[in-house]
């Protein structure tokens, strides 16, 4: 089959495409040949090494495609049936191993892009309001890189649950996305930023900050933080926050901070599937309208990762395996 392979830690360069072996399905694990490949921030953390990762490899963990074989354990699936994942390592090529228990049938009216270039975050955001925080109807939250794939999608399921948001976007395009997600304030960076966080929550700040930006936006969203609120760290697009004093949280207001990730929150199959469960259905009923904002050919992942970590992308972005 064709793939991509990470060669060595490295820029986008290092990301080759050539032929390699088809996988073999373990006995819990099926085949699915891909149709549509998401690409996730964590694939460029893996590829320059912020992550551990031992190349050569097969980066991606997420995609959407048909199963066309099973090992001899699994009976929950069928060849044939469409499925969708988002922690199965080697998803950038034609076919990838999914553990079973991993894989999410995919109803009928989410098309495989949406599918397959959203999980990953849909999960994310779902865990972010229903797990790592607890925002409920009548409260406002601070989303950081709202034009962005997490962003976008965060916004419209805060909303849905009668939450006020207020994003921050460094273009106009992404804060028109913004916008039209449902964020209430739209916002660019900046020194001042907490201070017209606190503008528009009289005085107060917010209750709950999500911050997927790291080290460019976390000073702000501490000082942008309501007594007993909490900043949910959940990524680090501009780079690992620096080593921080706890003791800062007390005069602060009282503050929490957590560093969650989306595998404590999908750790069993029927916490996986009723997450995703949730998520498809707001897609199915409108709730949530996915943007796919870049489509590549596998062949151009390195593209695609240039794109991503250039600020240059919006929503979500899919690799075709098929062009
Ligand atoms: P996005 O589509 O949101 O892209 C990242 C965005 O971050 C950019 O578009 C940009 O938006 C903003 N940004 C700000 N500063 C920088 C910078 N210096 N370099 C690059 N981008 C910057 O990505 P994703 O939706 O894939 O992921 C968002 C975040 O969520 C990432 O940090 C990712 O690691 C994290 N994540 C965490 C998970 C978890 O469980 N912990 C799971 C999934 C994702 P703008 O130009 O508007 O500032």
């Amino acid at each position: 089959m064709r793939a991509i392979q990470v060669t060595r830690h490295g820029g986008p360069d290092v990301l080759a495409f050539g032929n390699v072996d088809d996988p073999i399905p373990a006995a819990d694990e099926v085949i699915v040949a891909t149709t549509a490949v998401g690409v996730n921030f964590i694939d460029t953390y893996l590829r320059r090494g912020l992550y551990p990762s031992t190349p050569p490899y097969i980066p991606g963990t997420e995609g959407t495609g048909v199963v066309v074989s099973r090992g001899p354990d699994v009976t929950t699936l069928q060849e044939g049936q469409r499925v969708a994942w988002c922690a199965a390592p080697g998803s950038y090529a034609e076919k990838v191993a999914v553990p079973a228990a991993k894989a999410v049938p995919v109803p009928d009216g989410v098309d495989d892009e949406v599918a397959g270039s959203s999980l990953l975050r849909g999960l994310t955001a779902h865990y972010l309001l229903d797990g790592s925080a607890h925002p409920t109807a009548g409260d406002t939250v601070l989303v950081h890189a709202g034009g962005g794939g997490v962003g976008l999608i965060l916004t419209q399921l805060a909303k849905m649950r009668g939450v006020t948001v207020i994003t921050t976007v460094s273009s106009d395009e992404k804060e028109a996305l913004s916008r039209e997600a449902g964020a209430d304030h739209v916002l660019r960076y900046g020194d001042d930023l907490a201070a017209r966080v606190r503008d528009l929550t009289g005085g107060h700040g917010v209750p709950v900050v999500y911050d997927g930006v790291g080290a460019d936006t976390f000073e702000q969203s501490l000082a942008a933080t309501a007594v007993r609120g909490i900043v949910v760290l959940f990524g680090a697009a501009s780079g690992p926050v620096p080593p921080f004093d706890l003791q800062r949280l007390n005069p602060a207001g009282s503050l929490s901070v957590t560093r969650p990730t989306l595998a404590h929150f999908t750790a069993t199959t029927e916490e996986l599937r009723w997450r995703a469960g949730e998520y498809f259905e707001a897609i199915l009923d409108g709730s949530v309208d996915v943007r796919v904002g870049q489509r590549y050919r596998l062949a151009d992942a390195a593209a695609a990762h240039t794109d991503l970590e250039a600020r240059a992308t919006t929503g979500t972005t899919v690799l075709l395996p098929t062009d």
